[in-house]
């Protein structure tokens, strides 16, 4: 896997199970619509990237495979990641992401440029429920219905995930879903709100957060000390909330 091999604590090799899935998420062409935009993005590019060669592929997840951090985001940037071929990395969200997390001592550097700036993640991993980017931000129900096997089968390899943070309405309620399936949770509904701590049946804990694009940030929906604030608690709860006792399978959060 590309990015968990760069990834990897140095004490920990990379597994096959990685390698597959990151080829599985890279060859993907089950969304119609999504294969067709994401190119063409790529090939239109905007003026500030137009020598650059765009990555126009699904982004699959990045960071520490021993994360007890796991953040969840919507979909790749259409001149971020969709550009780049690394989760939150050149835009402006991922100099929020990026920043916070290296100041909390999560990631080597506090800036996320390119796939090979020598990023590296301690304790922390990326996903985000949709691998291509999509029209106006918005993947269709259909769409995230069909990505969310790939955030199941990283779910599963994720063995020591304790805090599951989400980022924005559609990526919480995605989330949701995946716990229900796996019986981590017995709410059936939850209202997504800024701030929000759930606690899971097996100890750990579920944190929503609003997603840090320009259009919170630029609005002041959602400010540096509140996004700084639930990155803060995520940290203190990876710190005591329980270790899990077993690991969810992949087959069966696919009935999210
Ligand atoms: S959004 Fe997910 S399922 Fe759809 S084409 Fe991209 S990687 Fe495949």
């Amino acid at each position: 896997m590309q990015n968990a091999e760069r990834m990897m604590p140095s004490d920990t090799e990379p597994t096959a199970e990685w390698d597959q899935l990151t080829r599985t998420i890279h060859a993907c062409v089950r969304c119609p619509r999504l294969h067709a935009f994401r190119e063409r993005v790529g090939e239109e590019k905007v003026r500030r990237h137009a020598e650059e060669d765009y990555w126009s592929r699904p982004v699959a997840g990045f960071g520490d495979p021993d994360a007890r951090l796991i953040i969840i985001g919507l979909a790749p940037g259409a001149h971020g990641a969709n550009r780049t071929g690394r989760v939150f990395t050149g835009d402006a969200s991922g100099e929020w992401l990026y920043g916070t997390l290296h100041a909390l001592g999560y990631a080597s550097q506090p800036t996320a440029r390119h796939r090979d700036d020598g990023l590296t993640l301690r304790d922390a991993y990326i996903a985000n429920i949709v691998r291509c980017v999509p029209p106006d931000n918005r993947p269709t129900s259909a769409e995230i219905t069909a990505c969310a096997p790939y955030l199941a089968a990283e779910m599963s390899l994720l063995k020591n995930a304790r805090v599951y943070l989400a980022l924005g309405g559609l990526a919480f309620a995605q989330t949701l879903r995946f716990m229900q399936a796996q019986g981590l949770t017995t709410a059936d509904r939850l209202k997504f709100r800024h701030g929000l701590e759930h606690p899971l049946t097996d100890g750990r804990q579920l944190l929503a957060s609003y997603h840090p694009s320009q259009q919170n940030t630029r609005t002041g929906r959602l400010t540096m000390p509140m996004w700084e604030a639930v990155f803060a608690r995520a940290k203190a709860l990876t710190d005591t909330s329980e270790p899990h006792v077993g690991t969810p399978s992949a087959g069966d959060s696919q009935k999210s």
